[in-house]
């Protein structure tokens, strides 16, 4: 059994559940629903990560929105099964022994796609390392190269314990899965009966390796001072093999796997592009993420497509149909969604939202480059088109990484925000933005709010769920929108198509498009020609729920990457 398994999927993040706290953002959510991709398709999958005790973190915020971050108490038996099999890396000398626990994602045909949680909370390590896989990037950078020492490396050994013996590709969803290469180098050098790495060697690796990098944020890219990878890793030869291990006293993660991979993506056309002038030189393929239908869509929305497109399930495509459900039908099932959405906001925060208001949504990871406070940049303007246009309420969420300062402050500026707008529009921050209130807020609102700064946003995926569930979005033209906008059918776009595509774009402008396209386009349409907004709401579906999932993405990754 598992030497049928042939592609190895490495994620130093991935959402399951909402419940196992293992995944911070879009990264672990896009890893989540490539494994169910890979369970519906069959595709011979073993997924590896890190086990999180403590979670990403658990988010309160005070009544002046500066966050708090717990760690999260979850019961790891209550989820995972533990594995008998041990292994083992050595970090400075020390031997710290991992075990693993195992989650299986089942497909929509019953294939199985087995994860494996790695641990080294064990009584036989030291206190120090046994914490080692409990933070989600969390400590220093000794703790996450540590940390990736064990993804990479101890990831690698951990499948050959588990008897995975016939691994034909490693997929690195990001750099932080890079030192698998050096694993199998030292495999391939074994095997070959060599002491040193050979070319042979080099390319056998690189035969293997699939590498997918997200971010076109540099900080995003993790680097080590080689003075900090010798004293934890010791000394090796490929070191100073400077075609692999570039540059300087660094060691670039990002470049370790483009260097040994012999297929690499970006997660949007765009994003492809911006990463071939950030790594000139190298083959970059784009393959446009998706997500998840089945998980994503909200309950109504399921019956719906039972009802009206039998067989979407094991076929995203067939939501092409959705073109053919009564517009009445897609109203209801969205009235019954964000029912369940302004009730929550309403209990938990006691705003008195009104479910017949137009409803606007944003929830991202609180960072600066996400604009999250876009919206607020001219509070009379917002105020005087509630007064004229109609009335509107915005719903967000979203957590800002501890040690963010920029984040943080952007969270209390939402705040600050949501009182000068209190006599006119309701604005709420929801706490601890996990999968299911992504879920909830991605099936509630009438309006899904993007405002990254181009080009940062790679990809974006939450649009993508949105639009599954018949909402529309207003975004920034940056990452997967570029694709699946078509204005005024499947929703609008921030700033004019070409503007703005590459270069940064410009605050106030874009705030003036933004407030523009809301009074004088979305919000006359979505009280005044209700059949209009209806349409786009279907195509929203049609075009780009049929086309943004995980079933196609895991189709071309199969096609382009994981059999050639
Ligand atoms: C989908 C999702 C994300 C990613 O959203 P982006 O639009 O890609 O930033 C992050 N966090 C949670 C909880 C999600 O469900």
């Amino acid at each position: 059994m598992n030497n049928q398994r042939s592609i190895a999927y490495f994620s130093m993040e991935i959402g399951l559940e909402a419940s196992i706290p293992t995944y911070s953002g879009g990264l672990g959510v896009l890893a989540g629903d490539t494994i169910r991709a890979a369970a519906d398709l069959n595709v011979p999958m073993v997924a590896v990560t890190l086990l999180h005790r403590k979670g990403y973190f658990y988010q309160r915020l005070d009544a002046n929105g500066w966050q708090r971050e717990e760690p999260v108490e979850w019961v790891v038996e209550d989820f995972l099964e533990e594995m008998p099999q041990r292994t083992s890396v050595t970090l400075e000398g020390r031997t710290v022994q991992l075990r693993s626990w195992r989650y299986e994602v089942n497909g929509v045909g019953g294939f199985k796609v087995p994860v494996y949680f790695l641990d080294t909370d064990l009584p036989e390590n030291s206190e120090w390392d046994r914490t080692l896989t409990h933070f989600l990037y969390g400590g220093d950078q000794y703790y996450r190269l540590c940390q990736e020492v064990i993804l990479g490396i101890g990831g690698v050994r951990m499948l050959r314990a588990l008897g995975y013996k016939n691994i034909e590709r490693f997929h690195m969803n990001e750099g932080h899965a890079s030192l698998l290469t050096l694993e199998l180098l030292d495999e391939e050098a074994k095997k070959a009966g060599g002491k040193s790495i050979t070319q042979e060697d080099i390319e056998a690796v690189r035969a293997k390796c699939v590498f997918t990098t997200h971010t076109p944020v540099p900080a995003g890219h993790d680097k080590f001072p080689l003075k900090l990878v010798d004293q934890v890793l010791g000394r090796r030869e490929v070191f100073d093999m400077k075609e692999i291990f570039c540059c300087d006293d660094l060691l670039n993660m990002t470049y370790l796997a483009l260097n040994l991979s012999h297929y690499i993506n970006g997660v949007a056309k765009k994003h492809a592009e911006v990463s071939k002038l950030m790594f000139a030189g190298y083959t970059i393929d784009a393959i446009t993420n998706g997500v998840h239908i089945a998980t994503w869509a909200a309950k109504p929305f399921q019956e719906l497509y039972d009802r009206y497109i039998p067989g979407w399930r094991q076929d995203n495509f067939s939501l092409r149909y959705a073109l053919s459900i009564p517009k009445q039908e897609i109203w209801e099932a969205h009235t019954r969604a964000k029912k369940r959405l302004i009730f929550y906001v309403n209990r938990e925060t006691n705003i008195g939202m009104d479910v017949d208001v137009l409803t606007i949504g944003f929830a991202r990871r609180a960072t600066l480059y996400k604009r999250g406070d876009l919206l607020f940049q001219d509070i009379e303007r917002l105020k005087s088109i509630s007064l004229k246009a109609g009335l509107f309420q915005v719903i967000y969420a979203g957590k800002a990484h501890p040690q963010d300062q920029g984040g943080k402050e952007l969270i209390r500026r939402i705040f600050q925000a949501k009182e000068a707008l209190r006599r006119d529009v309701k604005v709420v921050y929801l706490e601890n933005y996990d999968m299911e209130l992504g879920k909830m807020m991605t099936s509630g609102v009438d309006l899904w709010l993007n405002t990254p700064q181009p080009p940062l946003e790679a990809s974006g995926t939450s649009g993508m769920k949105a639009a599954i569930n018949g909402i529309p979005s207003l975004s920034v033209l940056d990452g997967w929108w570029i694709e699946g906008y078509i204005e005024g059918i499947t929703g609008w776009s921030i700033g004019e198509n070409g503007r703005g595509m590459g270069e940064s774009g410009d605050r106030s402008q874009d705030a003036s498009s933004l407030y523009d396209k809301l009074e004088r386009v979305i919000i006359p349409l979505f009280y005044h020609d209700r059949d209009r907004f209806l349409d786009v709401m279907r195509h929203s579906i049609a075009l780009n729920g049929s086309f943004f999932n995980t079933h196609r993405m895991m189709q071309e990754y199969v096609l382009k990457a994981y059999f050639r």
